[in-house]
C-alpha cells in the first residue's frame, strides 16, 4: 500500500473532476502529457495578474520580480537534474527544441562526414528526424541499437557498432512507447570509452526516475515540462559547461547577445547565449511549482505507487483473451501498450472514450519501433500518481466491451 494519500492528490488536480460523455474522466493518457495540479494552475494566474513584466531587461519593481522567479525556476531545474552549475540548464521550448539545438550546434560544429551517430530503436521521432537532418547536411552516418522482442535494447550489438568513428550516441531514457528502463549509465560509459559524447532524452523518465547527470555523467539531458506536471511548450536542456561553452549559438536575437554592430556581433554567456529572444516567461516560472510538488510527493513514493498500478494492470489485462502486451522489458515505468485481436487500435480508442477513459492509440511517434514489431499501432494506458486501481478496473471493463461491440 501506497504512503500517499491518492483521494487527497486527486483534489489536486481540477481536471479529473471533469465529465467525459457523462462518465467520469479517467485520464490514462499520461505519457502524452501529465495534467496540472492547482498549484501550477495558480502559479501561471499569479503571474499574469501580478508580475507579468519582460524579464533580464528591466530594472523597475515588476522585471525584478519576474526575472527573480524566472532565475528561480533554473535553479530548481538545476536541482531537480542534480547539475553542478546553474549556467549548465538551457531553458528550452521541449525536449524536441533541446534536442534540436543540439544536433544544429554541436552536431554542425563537430561532426563531420563519415562520423557515426548511434541512436535505438525505441527513439521517439524528436530523437531520429534531427539527426536524419544532421546527417543529409554532414554525410554523418546513422546506426540504430536493436531491440529484443521484449523491448530491451540489444546491449551486445550496441557495444559491436561502438569504435573510434562513433562521435554522438543520443538514447531515449525511458521509452514512450513501451515503458522500457534503458540502463543509460551503461550506455554513456561504453560510449566514452570511444570518445564519444552522449545526449539522454528524459521526456518519459523525469516524472518517474531520480535524475543525476553528475552521477550519471551524461554530456546532455533534455525534458518537457509538460510531462511532468508543468505547462506545455517549456522544457530545459542539461549541458555540460565545457560543451557548451565550445558550441556555437542556437538561434540569433535578442538576450543572447553581448554586443551588436553591423560589422560583429559578440554572444551572450551561459546560459543566455542559446535563450533567443522574449521566452515563455510565466511556464519557466510555473515550473519550479510542479517540480515542488513532485519533490512534495517524492519522487520514490510517486514511483512506488506507480509500479502498483502496473502491476496490478499487467495482471489484469493479461487476463483478457485476444489481448497481448506488447513490450515486457525487465525494467518498465507505468506505460502499458497493448493489442487486441483481430481489433484496430483505433476503434479500442473510440470506444474507451466513449465511457469517459482517455488512452492513446496509433505509433506514438515511433513509427520505425512498430514497423519492427509489425504492428500498425498499439492502444496505450500510462499511469500517473493520480490514478487509482479502480480506474484500472474501469479500463478492463471497457475493454470487454470494445470487444463486445466489435467482435
Ligand atoms: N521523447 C519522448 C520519449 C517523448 O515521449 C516525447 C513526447 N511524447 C518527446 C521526446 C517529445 O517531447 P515534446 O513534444 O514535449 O518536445
Amino acid at each position: 500500500m501506497s504512503i500517499l494519500d491518492i483521494n487527497k492528490i486527486r483534489q489536486d488536480f481540477p481536471i479529473l473532476d471533469e465529465k467525459i460523455n457523462g462518465k467520469n474522466l479517467v485520464y490514462f493518457d499520461n505519457a502524452a502529457t501529465t495534467q496540472k495540479p492547482l498549484v501550477v494552475l495558480d502559479a501561471l494566474a499569479n503571474y499574469y495578474g501580478h508580475y507579468n513584466a519582460n524579464i533580464h531587461r528591466g530594472i523597475h519593481f515588476l522585471a525584478e520580480k519576474a526575472t527573480s522567479a524566472f532565475e528561480e525556476s533554473r535553479t530548481a531545474i538545476q536541482q531537480f537534474l542534480n547539475a553542478k552549475y546553474k549556467e549548465e540548464i538551457i531553458l528550452t521550448y521541449g525536449t524536441t527544441d533541446g534536442i534540436n539545438l543540439v544536433a544544429q550546434t554541436y552536431g554542425r560544429k563537430f561532426l563531420k562526414e563519415g562520423d557515426e551517430i548511434i541512436i535505438s530503436t525505441l527513439e521517439h521521432h524528436s530523437n531520429i528526424v534531427p539527426w536524419q537532418m544532421l546527417c543529409e547536411e554532414k554525410g554523418c552516418i546513422l546506426r540504430v541499437i536493436p531491440i529484443d522482442d521484449n523491448g530491451d535494447l540489444i546491449l551486445e550489438e550496441y557495444e559491436k557498432m561502438l569504435s573510434e568513428k562513433t562521435k554522438f550516441v543520443s538514447v531515449v531514457h525511458v521509452s514512450n512507447a513501451l515503458g522500457t528502463i534503458n540502463p543509460i549509465k551503461i550506455i554513456i560509459e561504453k560510449a566514452h570509452e570511444v570518445g564519444a559524447k552522449v545526449l539522454i532524452d528524459g521526456a518519459q523518465a523525469a516524472s518517474h526516475i531520480t535524475i543525476d547527470v553528475q552521477t550519471l555523467d551524461a554530456d546532455f539531458y533534455v525534458f518537457s515540462a509538460h510531462k511532468i506536471f508543468g505547462p506545455t511548450g517549456m522544457g530545459a536542456l542539461y549541458g555540460k559547461k565545457d560543451l557548451l561553452n565550445a558550441m556555437p549559438p542556437y538561434r540569433g536575437g535578442g538576450e543572447m547577445i553581448k554586443e551588436v554592430t553591423f560589422e560583429k556581433t559578440t554572444y551572450n554567456e551561459l546560459p543566455y547565449k542559446f535563450e533567443a529572444g522574449t521566452p515563455n516567461i510565466a511556464d519557466v516560472v510555473a515550473v519550479k511549482f510542479a517540480i515542488d510538488y513532485i519533490n512534495g510527493l517524492g519522487k520514490a513514493n510517486i514511483a512506488a505507487y506507480e509500479d502498483e498500478l502496473l502491476v496490478y494492470a499487467t495482471q489484469q489485462l493479461s487476463e483478457i483473451e485476444g489481448l497481448r502486451i506488447v513490450g515486457q522489458a525487465k525494467e518498465k515505468v507505468s506505460v502499458i501498450s497493448f493489442v487486441l485481436d483481430g481489433i484496430h487500435p483505433q476503434d479500442v480508442g473510440v470506444i474507451l472514450d466513449q465511457q469517459g477513459i482517455a488512452v492513446r492509440t496509433g505509433h506514438h511517434c515511433t513509427q520505425p519501433l512498430m514497423s519492427r514489431l509489425k504492428i500498425p499501432g498499439t492502444s496505450r494506458a500510462s499511469f500517473a500518481v493520480y490514478n487509482t486501481i479502480e480506474e484500472i478496473d474501469k479500463l478492463v471493463a471497457g475493454i470487454h466491451k470494445v470487444k463486445k461491440m466489435v467482435l
